[in-house]
């Protein structure tokens, strides 16, 4: 089982350890835990590619909105422990709320331009609190390279945009999503999801297919693409729709004709869950 560390004094002593027996390179794989093939994938992905593999399990309240699901949100840190160590991770910092967020913490990072579309519309306050969160666990563990899945597609260009913004010297990688096999993207918050609702939640995964599809076949009309992701999504009466968009996938701004590659993504509830997925699509 791979050692669990608390707190930031331990975490930063023990990495100048290694960094001064080794010389290897760090790499950083942010979680809120409750693993999944998913965060399995970027653990093998960053164990391949560096020396010492640092994996942080946080559920960070600052990203959750009140009324969102932060209390409810599944979690199992000794399930987590014995994954995290058959991957041969080579440190866990799961730090408690108060470890980040002391009395007193008043400073937060704060993307703008890009916090104005798809999930940052629906979930105001979101990206501010991942940013945050991020830039602190950049600062602790000093990372030489940072892996984050491309199903929270808008939340690595956050990520690469703020490492752009405040000088960070830090290798972004961002791995492909992982899905069931019927489509639907691991998530954490599958788990929420009853039969019938997982039945249904592999419609995300058909809109963007459809997407897909219709670009194939010469469409080029991003609002008529847009159009036919909700309405593939709306055929399912327990998802509800939120958003359909075809976006540049750096800045996440919508694109209206596409004329060159760019992301379909979408979000929806189905029933205690709020999913998201996404698909680049070429013309
Ligand atoms: P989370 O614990 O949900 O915050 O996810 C931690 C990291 O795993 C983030 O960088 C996610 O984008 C990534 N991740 C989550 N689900 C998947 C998936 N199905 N495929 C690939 N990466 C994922």
């Amino acid at each position: 089982m791979t050692d669990v560390i608390k707190t930031i004094s331990e975490v930063k002593s023990r990495l100048d350890d290694y960094r001064r027996q080794a010389g290897k390179k760090v790499a950083l794989v942010p979680t809120m835990g409750f693993f999944h093939v998913g965060h399995l994938s970027l653990m093998r992905t960053a164990r391949q590619d560096c020396g010492l593999v640092v994996v942080s399990i946080f559920v960070n309240p600052a990203q959750f909105a009140p009324t969102e699901d932060l209390e409810a949100y599944p979690r199992d840190l000794a399930r987590d422990l014995e994954l995290a160590g058959r991957e041969n991770i080579d440190l866990v910092f799961s730090p408690d709320p108060a470890e980040m967020y002391p009395e007193g913490f008043d400073t937060y990072i704060d993307p703008s331009h890009i916090n104005d579309t798809l999930c940052g519309q629906g979930r105001p306050g979101h990206f501010r609190g991942v940013a945050t969160i991020v830039a602190k666990l950049f600062n602790i563990i000093s990372p030489d390279r940072a892996y984050f899945g491309q199903k929270d597609a808008q939340q690595a260009a956050v990520i690469r945009r703020m490492v752009k913004d405040l000088d960070y010297d830090i290798d972004i990688r961002v791995c492909p999503i992982v899905r069931e096999f019927d489509g639907l993207a691991m998530s954490s918050r599958n788990a929420y999801l009853t039969a019938d609702e997982r039945a249904q939640a592999p419609v995300l995964h058909q809109a963007l297919l459809a997407a897909r599809e219709a670009v194939a076949h010469g469409e080029r009309d991003a609002s008529k693409i847009r159009r036919l992701m909700r309405r593939t999504i709306g055929q399912n009466y327990l998802v509800e729709f939120e958003y359909a968009r075809i976006v540049d996938p750096e800045t996440m701004e919508s694109v209206a004709v596409l004329d060159r590659e760019a992301l379909a993504a979408v979000a929806a509830t189905v029933g205690k869950a709020r999913l998201i997925d996404n698909l680049m699509i070429a013309p």
